[in-house]
């Protein structure tokens, strides 16, 4: 479903450039869930940022089902945008708009008709588990409510990969198990192919099939959780992957 390849990212530093990609490859097959880990800075934030056309990578590519979206401009850009929900980091609610009125700002801008735009972020609410919290304001939501609208909103377009960098990186346990569990049924009844990255290795037991573990720039370990918990193959690895208990 996603492909990257060889993709680098350089960003000018104040002691010169800063590789923040630096020839990532990945894979993440439809319908799964992919974890991205690593320390502070390993380009984590970059990488979602590239692989949902927030940022333009400096070379290498991103094939989502079969389309290079490195190369896209205009329309074609702005379609592809449509198939990609972002989660971004941190708080990314509008605060000046209710749960519903930021769960159909993709809505409005993609131009989708009132009656219909209703009906679908009725649909949306429901999913996240918030139907009764439509008309109330960011301020007025526990943060992992407000992260569940974060990814209802994501979700609005019908996107059929989503992107969530650190969704559950503010939250205490309880919540974010509601936040897991929004993002395993988007996997499960849409079908949606899930990027997560997360510090958190609690989340990657959970709800990711693959972890991959990047360090400056590049990924050092890529394979399946159940694999890569059993058998931490790098010094990296088992240091983010203590063993199960
Ligand atoms: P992570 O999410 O893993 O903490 P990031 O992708 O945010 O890492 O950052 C990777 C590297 O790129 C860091 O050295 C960071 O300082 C740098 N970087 C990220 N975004 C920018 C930017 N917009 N301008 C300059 N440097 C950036
Ligand atoms: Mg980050």
């Amino acid at each position: 479903m996603i492909t990257v390849e060889n993709l680098t990212k350089t960003f000018p530093g104040s002691t010169g450039q800063v590789r923040a990609l630096d020839g990532v490859n990945l894979d993440v097959a439809a319908g799964t869930v992919l974890g991205v880990v690593g320390p502070s800075g390993s380009g984590k934030s970059t990488l979602a940022r590239c692989v949902g056309l927030l940022e333009r990578p400096d070379s290498g590519s991103i094939r989502v089902d079969g389309t290079d979206l490195v190369s896209l401009d205009g329309i074609a850009l702005r379609a592809a945008r449509r198939q990609i929900g972002v989660v971004p980091q941190g708080d990314s609610l509008l605060r000046q708009r209710t749960a519903a009125g930021n769960v159909a700002l993709p809505l409005e801008a993609a131009g989708v008709a009132g009656p219909q735009r209703r009906n679908r972020v009725a649909e949306l609410l429901d999913l996240v588990g918030l139907t009764d919290k439509a008309g109330s304001y960011p301020d007025q939501l526990s943060g992992g409510q407000r992260q569940r609208i974060a990814v209802a909103r994501a979700l609005a377009a019908s996107p059929s990969v989503l992107l969530a960098d650190e969704p559950t990186s503010a939250l205490d346990p309880d919540t974010t198990g509601s936040v897991l569990a929004v993002l395993d049924r988007a996997r499960a009844e849409l079908g949606v192919t899930v990027l997560v990255v997360t510090h958190d290795m609690g989340v990657v037991r959970r709800i990711c099939d693959d972890v991959a573990v990047l360090e400056n720039g590049r990924v050092v370990e890529h394979g399946k959780v159940l694999d890569l918990v059993s058998d931490a193959a790098s010094r990296t690895a088992s240091s983010l992957l203590p063993a199960v208990d």
